[in-house]
């Protein structure tokens, strides 16, 4: 979740200044033929050429991490593991839900996590093995329909 946010805040200080750097080349480039400056000239034209090209790349890869980071967040705070569900709450399409998923995941942004292309599951094996102690008594819970059971304090969890 953090590393999620974290990587949204620095692409888009990065799409700033890129932005800002390609709107203040104008001026600049007016500026150093006016001042025949020609080494801020040429910066300032490359700024232009690139900006020109690669901002609306830039601003649309920012558009796709904060997709990213929208589906992370709705996983991690309303609890919905299926990508139509996901799709509807955040008004986007499915496709784009299930993408931004494979993203997260890869990235290591969501963790414990096993998505079959449509609908994520809790990896139930490291929770299965966080269950193993009873939580009353520290005794080891045994498995019996279904069900973790203490043998001690008679405790019992239904998430197996
Ligand atoms: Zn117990």
């Amino acid at each position: 979740m953090e590393k999620a946010k974290s990587a949204k805040t620095n692409l888009l200080i990065i799409s700033i200044i890129y932005s800002v750097l390609f709107v203040a080349s104008i001026p600049g480039l007016v500026l150093s033929a006016v001042h025949k400056v020609t080494a801020l000239m040429i910066i300032c034209i490359v700024i232009l050429v690139l900006g020109f090209y690669t901002l609306p790349v830039v601003w649309i890869k920012f558009g796709d991490v904060c997709t990213v980071y929208h589906v992370v967040y709705i996983i991690y705070t309303e609890r919905l593991y299926d990508s139509e569900q996901i799709a509807l709450q955040l008004q986007i399409e499915k496709k784009t839900v299930c993408n931004a998923i494979r993203t997260a995941i890869q990235k290591g942004y969501l963790t414990n996590f096993i998505f079959d292309g449509n609908v994520l599951t809790p990896n139930e094996k490291k929770k299965a093995l966080a269950a193993k102690k009873c939580p009353n008594c520290g005794a080891n819970l045994t498995a019996a329909n279904g069900k973790y059971v203490c043998n001690y304090c008679g405790f019992e969890t239904g998430e197996l």
